[in-house]
């Protein structure tokens, strides 16, 4: 188990191993492999997932809620991470499970109270992310924490790309081939300069944290069996099925 840098043109990627983590000056063992013969996990471990509520206009209307004044942060545990290809397990505590696209940032430095214009000299890269919510949860209780920590219920992946303007990206979930959510990153309500300066004012940020941007319209339910794809423009493709939990 290794990370690695994707190399080479559409259908004949390699994979270039790096000697231990990726951030900072990354040394190559040497090694490579063809990305078709590399089974991909989870492209970090975060030490936490921050995730933002209603950062799509169109998606806090359809579950009739308000835009909120400020940006709306939850927390999903490191253990829902998985990664492309892995399934997520329907919980047998929920009779509603959602898939919610959603470009996720990663944190390449240690840092807090980040200014806005400093947020570029943090940021690793991006990801396609997957916050699976058990919608009916997420109704009961006063807050997130239920909804959105079951285990696999992060999907993150395929892959983070480094060099990468996220701010007019197209976005789009698919579930079982039908094109279910279709926005673009322009379309967020506070961007992600202002959302890393704004988490980081909280919380100290390490190497590897993901924040999730939010989500735009058409979120809705994923069953046992539903192949479920987030793809986003220069980024690419997550895919996830869904399995029953036994
Ligand atoms: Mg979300």
């Amino acid at each position: 188990m290794s990370f690695g840098v994707v190399e080479g043109g559409p259908g004949e990627e390699f994979i270039s191993t790096v000697s231990g983590h990726p951030f900072g000056q990354v040394q190559f063992t040497g090694e490579r492999q063809p990305l078709s013969q590399v089974r991909l996990l989870a492209p970090m471990l975060p030490s936490k997932v921050v995730a933002i509520g209603r950062n799509y206009a169109d998606h806090a209307k359809e579950l009739g809620n308000e835009v909120p004044e400020e940006p709306l942060i939850f927390l999903k545990p490191s253990t829902s991470v998985i990664g492309d290809g892995e399934a997520i397990a329907y919980p047998a505590l929920s009779d509603r499970v959602d898939f919610e696209g959603e470009l996720a940032v990663v944190i390449g430095r240690l840092c807090r109270e980040v200014p806005v214009d400093r947020v570029k000299d943090v940021i690793f890269g991006y990801t396609c992310a997957n916050d699976v919510t058990a919608r009916d949860l997420q109704k009961k209780d006063v807050q997130f924490t239920r909804a959105k920590s079951f285990d696999t219920f992060c999907p993150l992946g395929p892959w983070i790309q480094t060099d990468l303007d996220p701010s007019d990206l197209a976005l789009t979930t698919t579930v079982n081939g039908e094109v279910r959510q279709s926005a673009r990153t322009s379309q967020l309500i506070n961007d992600i300069p202002a959302l890393v300066a704004y988490v980081s004012a909280v919380m100290t940020l390490i190497p590897g944290d993901v924040i999730l941007t939010g989500t735009p319209a058409g979120v809705g339910p994923l069953e046992v069996g539903d192949e479920v794809s987030v793809g986003i423009e220069g980024i690419g493709t997550l895919t996830n099925k869904v399995v029953s939990r036994d």
